[in-house]
């Protein structure tokens, strides 16, 4: 089922079959912020107002010269009204900065957005899509970062990643760790949960050990309870203070333990997507639970 979601994620006939239904609006509310930046920014004030921290990110993904012109503009509107706001972070995808086009293209569009951020104090984070971007995100990620206005994503599914996060972090290194959203081959990736799983801690475990030096900063982006409690139980015994890493979150997903995180005192990060490009974003959602799918039948059936 999850491959299968994932698959239609990317298929044009399936987006236009799914957009055509009057009810997929209202189900795609509870994960999305809205069409517009004015949405984000409202959602980002209603969560902050209740004790999170936030992070925006514009939908889209892969686009030509003009799709990523257009985005780059949009970039630039998020980091101004982030200004406004006062640390609310801003994601952006590498094909969104035109790395479909070229990695050169990518590379200099990283540049202004970065130091946009900068100058207005906005930090920055580049989000991981699939496995065939990955070598391009990183060496153009690597020859930009120069503190910790600018973060990366990296993918615990992935074979490759501890060996990343190993040169990555002898810089000194803002990243988010995520079990990873895409469908990859085993050649590559790790297909079992309990291997994702135990990757994610092997990384985090890692980063807590050496990333916490001056320009380190861990971001555990997962729902899960079971990685939740383990990076804690870290975090507890070796006194890490909780302005040293942060959890992250979507926005909508597994709310319970986004409140029971933030009761109990430490930083949780949500990352509120918006725009009109939902339909990829929402697929890879409905792929990874079961529960998220039937939630979309039933109110599709109206039950
Ligand atoms: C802030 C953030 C940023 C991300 N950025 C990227 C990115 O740049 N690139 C990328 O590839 N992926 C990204 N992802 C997605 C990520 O890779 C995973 O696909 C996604 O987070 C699901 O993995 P999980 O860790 O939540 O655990 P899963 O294995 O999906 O779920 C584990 C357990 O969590 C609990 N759970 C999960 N969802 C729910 C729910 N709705 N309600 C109740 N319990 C639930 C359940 O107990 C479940 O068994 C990001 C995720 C987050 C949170």
């Amino acid at each position: 089922m999850r491959n299968f979601l994932i698959y239609l994620s990317e298929s044009k006939s399936a987006e236009s079959f799914f957009r055509g239904f009057p009810l997929t609006k209202k189900v795609i509310k509870r994960f999305i912020a809205g069409d517009t930046l004015k949405q984000g920014i409202r959602a980002a004030r209603h969560l902050r107002e209740a004790g999170f921290d936030a992070i925006l990110d514009l939908l889209g993904e892969s686009g030509d010269e003009q799709k990523t012109k257009m985005a780059l503009l949009e970039i630039t509107s998020m980091i101004q009204a982030c200004e406004e706001e006062k640390d609310l972070w801003v994601g952006l995808k590498p094909t969104q900065l035109g790395l479909s086009v070229s990695k050169d293209l990518f590379k200099k569009n990283l540049i202004k957005v970065y130091k946009e951020g900068t100058s207005k104090q906005v930090k920055i984070t580049v989000d991981m899509e699939d496995s065939k971007t990955i070598d391009d995100t990183l060496s153009v990620f690597k020859s930009v970062k120069k503190d910790l206005n600018l973060g990366i994503c990296l993918q615990a599914y992935l074979k490759r990643t501890k060996n990343d996060l190993k040169s990555l972090l002898s810089d000194g290194l803002r990243a988010r760790i995520c079990k990873g959203a895409y469908n990859e081959p085993s050649e590559f990736a790790f297909q079992d949960r309990s291997d994702i799983n135990s990757s994610y801690m092997d990384l985090a475990k890692l980063f807590l050990k050496k990333g916490l030096k001056p320009g380190g900063y861990p971001e555990f982006a997962t729902h899960d309870p079971f990685i939740v409690d383990e990076i804690l139980k870290i975090v507890k015994k070796e006194n890490i203070t909780k302005d040293k890493f942060e959890f992250q979150m979507l926005y909508g997903v597994n709310t319970q333990l986004q409140r029971k995180i933030i009761e109990s005192g430490w930083n949780l990060r949500i990352y509120i997507p918006f725009g009109k490009s939902w339909y990829p974003y929402f697929m890879r959602r409905l792929a990874e639970r079961p529960a998220n799918l039937m939630f979309f039948i039933r109110a599709i059936f109206g039950r």
